[in-house]
């Protein structure tokens, strides 16, 4: 059973087709990484499956809900069990961590900042029931974010901004959780800490797609990988049958 399913999507820029007919079937409880050279299309889709862009093309059906979501608001994909972290999201630096951890979880721009600290809540039980759901989602990092979780957000280091951006994604406790190259920033023993982390994300339920450049993170990682070229996908399979295949080994060659 799919738990998410995409159908010949298609988002083009003026001339340029950033995704031409892209389809992917993903089964609950999977974790699915997304490579491709720069420029292959891989943000272009989590930004059209999350309302960010509108595609101009395609079908998107998520498990539980009877109608295609394309056209849906963000919020409303949010809701409906969709969450994601951005390639270069950068945190409220004066917010504090906890509290970014908790917007988060209600808006994605600067000018909603405020509008969200409005909507959170008014009762000291909400709140501290929102706190605690923050500090659960947190904690999956041990103590690296709880233990600075008053500090200004600019305090945090490149590997703690990513964990930051994780803790709120997973705030609205999404059924699918979309990753935009959690380990930009992180040495090799930080990633392979990542890679825990995420397994254990995975194992409470949660439905994983990952786009990443580092091989050896989707390889202990990903259960399955597909990559892109040109918007198309062009193999999906094994870590080692995608990595080795010859359509991709040309796609990286003709880029990098
Ligand atoms: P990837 O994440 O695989 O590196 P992207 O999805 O970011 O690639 O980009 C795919 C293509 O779409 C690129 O050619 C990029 O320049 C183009 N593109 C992405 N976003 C925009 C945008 N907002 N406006 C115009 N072109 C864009
Ligand atoms: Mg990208």
């Amino acid at each position: 059973m799919s738990v998410l399913s995409v159908r010949s999507l298609t988002k083009h820029f003026g001339g340029l087709s950033a995704l031409d007919g892209f389809d992917l079937e993903v089964e609950r409880g999977e974790i699915v990484g997304i490579i491709g050279p720069n420029g292959s299309g891989k943000t272009t889709f989590f930004n059209v499956l999350t309302g960010v862009y509108q595609a101009n093309g395609g079908h998107i059906y998520l498990e539980g809900v009877p109608d295609d979501i394309l056209r849906r608001k963000t919020h409303e994909i949010i809701s409906l069990g969709i969450s994601r972290t951005f390639q270069n999201q950068r945190p409220f630096n004066n917010l504090s961590v906890l509290e970014n951890v908790i917007v988060g979880g209600h808006c994605r721009t600067r000018a909603g900042i405020f509008s969200a600290l409005l909507r959170l809540p008014a009762g000291r039980r909400e709140r501290d029931w929102i706190r605690g759901q923050a500090l659960e989602a947190m904690s999956l990092f041990g103590d690296r974010l709880t233990g600075m979780k008053d500090m200004p957000a600019w305090t945090l280091s490149y590997a703690n901004r990513r964990r930051l951006e994780i803790a709120r994604a997973l705030i609205s406790r999404p059924k699918v959780l979309l990753l935009d190259e959690p380990t930009a920033g992180m040495n090799p023993a930080e990633s392979m800490q990542m890679v825990k982390n995420i397994l254990e994300i995975n194992k409470a339920g949660v439905t994983v797609l990952v786009i990443e450049h580092d091989m050896n993170f989707i390889k202990k990682l990903c259960h399955r990988v597909v990559a892109l070229d040109y918007g198309q996908k062009i193999v999906e399979g094994s870590f080692s049958e995608v990595r080795n295949h010859p359509r991709v080994i040309e796609a990286y060659l003709g880029k990098e």
